[in-house]
């Protein structure tokens, strides 16, 4: 340990914004890292809302014991109002101060980590832990929650596709993500979809779904498959106006809340595991303003500031074989054959 650092005592852990699978996961492995490296630890719950208003309980090895396979998150979670205000923040300060928390572990996106970066700025150290289901956290290739909700949502559009298949209807499947496409795209490759929306791509030009929806019938598809992602919305509506273009019968399913639920993965119980430790790991080292990431391979860290300001773009590459293994194809092989035909 370096000379300036002082060793944490006790440290919090909460959980804000959307509940993500796995932020169990990341919630146990702070406690029992936490306990491991002799410190207090606290359990907050209800994110900060939990910490203004004193839902404070003090962890134990066994607080945390069956929790591993759950989806949601035990501590629960909310959004806070009031530590957008200055007298919010100061009075989780108080809180933090009151119970000696020198130290918090904050498992949410983007806004649960502004919040943080304020209470940074009062000398609570923090550490950030990446837990949304939409991988939209621009300093990371992983975030806690993502792989179970992208495993359910494919699961579900695998069903509606029989249906769809025995059925000869068009399905437009709406999965969630908020402004970002990661588990439309995802989903896209992953259930061979005749077509899927996403909101950093998609120009609102239906003419162009609907065409390849009576080029797929014309060359005796019986199904066509439209992942729709949350941020183009609209399934519903859209489902009218492709049926009346069409004269397919079209469906529109909203997956909606289903894919933030259910037993996280392997994966997720795993990462989440590793970044729970590894923001403890932080803490104890003296660190603050800290967010967890998974990136290039390796687990890593960065400062909350420069984890903010990051842009991230979606894979052209994986869009661009999205692309190819769905309808394309089917334009290369005619081409192909009236080629041959000339020939
Ligand atoms: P998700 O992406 O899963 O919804 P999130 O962490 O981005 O997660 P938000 O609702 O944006 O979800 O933020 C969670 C909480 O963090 C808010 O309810 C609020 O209490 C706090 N928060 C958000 N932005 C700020 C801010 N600028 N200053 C202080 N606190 C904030």
């Amino acid at each position: 340990m370096k000379m300036a650092e002082k060793k944490i005592k006790a440290i919090g852990v909460l959980t804000s914004g959307g509940d993500a699978p796995g932020m169990n996961a990341a919630v146990r492995a702070v406690v029992r890292h936490g306990l491991t490296k002799g410190m207090k630890v606290f359990g907050i719950k209800r994110g900060y809302s939990g910490l203004i208003d004193e839902e404070i309980i003090e962890m134990k090895a066994g607080n945390v014991s069956g929790i591993l396979s759950l989806g949601g998150t035990v501590l629960g979670t909310a959004r806070c109002k009031e530590m957008r205000t200055p007298e919010g923040i100061a009075r989780a300060v108080e809180v933090c101060n009151k119970y000696g928390i020198e130290g918090l572990v904050v498992i949410g996106g983007d806004g649960s980590y502004r919040g943080a970066e304020k209470l940074a700025n009062e000398g609570i150290n923090v550490v950030g832990v990446p837990g949304t289901i939409d991988l939209d956290i621009a300093c990371t290739e992983y975030t806690i929650g993502f792989d179970t909700a992208v495993n359910t949502a494919m699961e579900a559009i695998d069903k509606v596709r029989d249906t769809s298949s025995s059925h000869e209807r068009c399905s437009i499947i709406e999965v969630m993500g908020r402004n970002a496409g990661y588990i439309a795209l995802w989903c896209g490759i992953a259930n061979g979809a005749e077509d899927v929306l996403l909101p950093e791509k998609y120009d609102y030009d239906e003419q162009k779904l609907i065409d390849n929806i009576i080029d797929n019938r014309r060359r005796g598809k019986t199904h066509h498959i439209i992942v729709n992602a949350e941020g183009v919305g609209h399934s519903a509506s859209m489902a009218r106006r492709i049926e009346a273009a069409t004269g397919m019968e079209t469906r529109a399913t909203i997956l909606g809340y289903m894919q933030r639920g259910g037993s996280p993965t392997c994966k997720d119980r795993v990462y989440a595991s590793t970044m729970g430790c590894l923001a403890v790991d932080l803490l104890a080292e003296g660190k603050t303003k800290r967010v967890v990431s998974y990136a290039n391979g390796k687990f890593r860290d960065y400062d909350i500031n420069e984890a903010l300001a990051m842009t991230k773009e979606i894979d052209p590459y994986q869009i661009e074989i999205c692309s190819s293994l769905s309808h394309n194809y089917y334009k290369t092989e005619e081409a192909a054959l009236d080629v041959d035909e000339e020939l």
